[in-house]
C-alpha cells in the first residue's frame, strides 16, 4: 500500500462557540491541511496517485475557506469551525473526487499551529 499526501494552507478567522477560554474570541490561523491517500498499486507510469491532481482537488476545496471568518460559511454556520470539523468538511468534499478503487482517503490532517494538529482517519 502506498500513502500519497499533499499539504496546502489557507488563512482564516474563527471562534469556538460555547468554548471557555481565549479561543472563544475571534482570532486567526494559517491552517495547514494535509490530505493523504492510500493507493494499493501503481499506474502504467509508476505513480500511485498524481500529486498534481490531489493538490488541485485540495486547493479547490480550501479556496472558499481562505480569508473568511469560517463561522460565517457552510457547514460551520450550524456547527463549530474547530480543526476537527474542518477536517471532516475537507474529507466529505474530497471523498467523491477520489476514484475508487484507485485510491481512498487515508487521513486528513488540520494543523492550526506548527505544534497543534488534528487527524481524521475514516473507519
Ligand atoms: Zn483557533
Amino acid at each position: 500500500m502506498f500513502t500519497v499526501s499533499v499539504r496546502e494552507h489557507f488563512d482564516a478567522a474563527h471562534y469556538l462557540k460555547e468554548y471557555r477560554g481565549k479561543c472563544e474570541n475571534l482570532h486567526g490561523h494559517r491552517f495547514e491541511v494535509v490530505a493523504a491517500l492510500a493507493a494499493p498499486g501503481l499506474n502504467n507510469i509508476g505513480l500511485a496517485f498524481d500529486f498534481t491532481e490531489l493538490k488541485t482537488h485540495l486547493r479547490q476545496i480550501l479556496a472558499r475557506f481562505d480569508h473568511v471568518c469560517l463561522n460565517d460559511i457552510p457547514p460551520f454556520k450550524s456547527s463549530t469551525p474547530s480543526s476537527e470539523n474542518i477536517a471532516l468538511a475537507v474529507y466529505e468534499e474530497l471523498k467523491p473526487r477520489i476514484p475508487q478503487p484507485v485510491a481512498r482517503i487515508a487521513y486528513i490532517e488540520v494543523w492550526e499551529s506548527p505544534t497543534s494538529c488534528v487527524r481524521y482517519e475514516p473507519e
